[in-house]
C-alpha cells in the first residue's frame, strides 16, 4: 500500500471517476469479491470534509480500522485528524497492536 497526496479543489466524485478510469485502464481484474485485485485506489481523506453519497464515502469508511491505510496517509500528513470526531488518525494507529504492519519501501521509492 502507498498513499498520495493531491491538490485537488474539484468535486470528489469527479476524482472518484479519474481514479476508477485509472483501475479500469490499468486492467483492474477481479476474479473473486473481496479477492486480490490488480489495482485499488481510495480517496482516504479530503482535508475537513465528510461526504456520503451511493457512490462515495469520505473519509474511507474503513480509513480507521486499517493501519495499512493510516500509516502511509501519516507519513504524508502526521496530524491528520477524522472530520467527523476530531480525532487524531495517529493517536488511532497507535492503539493498534494487532495489525502487524511492514514497511517495504521509504517515501523515497516513487522518486
Ligand atoms: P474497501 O472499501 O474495503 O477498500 P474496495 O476498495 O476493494 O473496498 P472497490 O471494489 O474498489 O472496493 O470499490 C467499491 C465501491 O466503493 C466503488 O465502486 C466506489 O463507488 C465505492 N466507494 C465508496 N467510498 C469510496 C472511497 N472513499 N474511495 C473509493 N471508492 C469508494
Ligand atoms: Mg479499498
Ligand atoms: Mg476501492
Amino acid at each position: 500500500n502507498a498513499a498520495v497526496l493531491l491538490d485537488y479543489p474539484g468535486e470528489l466524485e469527479r476524482l472518484l471517476d479519474v481514479t476508477q478510469d485509472i483501475e479500469q485502464r490499468l486492467g483492474r481484474v477481479r476474479e473473486v469479491r473481496w479477492g486480490p485485485r490488480t489495482l485499488d485506489l481510495d480517496l482516504l481523506l479530503a482535508g475537513s470534509r465528510v461526504l456520503t453519497t451511493e457512490r462515495l464515502t469520505v473519509p474511507h469508511a474503513l480509513l480507521h480500522e486499517r493501519a495499512f491505510a493510516l500509516l502511509p496517509l501519516l507519513e504524508l500528513q502526521p496530524d491528520a485528524v477524522d472530520p467527523r470526531t476530531g480525532a487524531s488518525y495517529a493517536a488511532r494507529v497507535a492503539a493498534f497492536h494487532s495489525q502487524r504492519i511492514e514497511r517495504l519501501e521509504g517515501p523515497e521509492w516513487a522518486k
